[in-house]
């Protein structure tokens, strides 16, 4: 498939040529309508698929669609998209691609790290915010200081959740999922490793018990 026949949002085809993206890459092509169409999803990709567009496409389509249809305010503090990475480089650089979508959407993203103090990131979040793209560890840190607000998050993605167990933050994100997951209605998942280890299983054996599978 096209990026056309997806069905992607005009201002998101938009960013796609801005960005010089032609056709999609196999994750993206498989990725975009599955996810759309509902559930939560492992994405079994390596760095160099195109895993990045691959999960904030559809997530970003999805927002804007549903602002479309109901009239969504963007609010401080109230982010409805969340994206997890292990790393402070990897969230800079989910973040850049995220801020680019966003900018063409409309939408404004904020990166939580720990290259900038805790009352600076809070300071961006004060003003509207759509999408977050954290470390865990910084994420719950906003969390607890009450600088973010996780109540209106409807998608949940957690990027190299191999390399989240690996490197020790399993339980940061085993808590963000519970959380995000006991709210109404409850989160759609995205998970994206590019092995399924032991860490990864039992997150998804215990709390995604219906993740489907994508493998490009
Ligand atoms: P990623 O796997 O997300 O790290 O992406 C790897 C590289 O592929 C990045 O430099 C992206 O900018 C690029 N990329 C992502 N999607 C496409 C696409 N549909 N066509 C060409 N390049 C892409």
């Amino acid at each position: 498939v096209s990026f056309e026949e997806m069905g992607l949002i005009p201002t998101l085809m938009d960013a796609l040529r801005a960005a010089g993206f032609s056709k999609p890459t196999e994750i993206q092509s498989m990725s975009v309508p599955a996810i759309v169409s509902g559930g939560d999803f492992l994405l079994c990709s390596q760095t160099g698929s195109g895993k990045t567009m691959a999960y904030l496409l559809p997530v970003v389509h999805m927002l804007k669609q549903r602002e479309q249809e109901e009239g969504y305010m963007r609010r401080a503090k109230r982010p409805k998209i969340v994206v997890l990475a292990p790393t402070k480089e990897l969230t800079e650089q989910i973040a850049s691609v995220a801020k680019s979508l966003c900018h063409h959407a409309k939408f404004r993203a904020v990166c939580c790290n720990a290259n900038t103090g805790l009352s600076q990131q809070a300071q961006k979040m004060a003003g509207p915010v759509d999408m977050v793209v954290a470390t865990p560890q910084r994420l719950l840190q906003h969390q607890a200081a009450g600088n973010v607000a996780l109540g209106d998050v409807q998608w949940l993605v957690i990027d190299e959740a191999d390399t989240m167990f690996d490197q020790g933050f399993g339980e940061d994100v085993t808590k963000l999922l519970g959380i995000l997951q006991k709210k109404q209605p409850p989160v759609q998942v995205v998970l994206v490793s590019a092995t399924m280890t032991k860490g990864v299983k039992r997150l998804a054996d215990a709390q995604l018990p219906n993740l489907l599978r994508l493998e490009a």
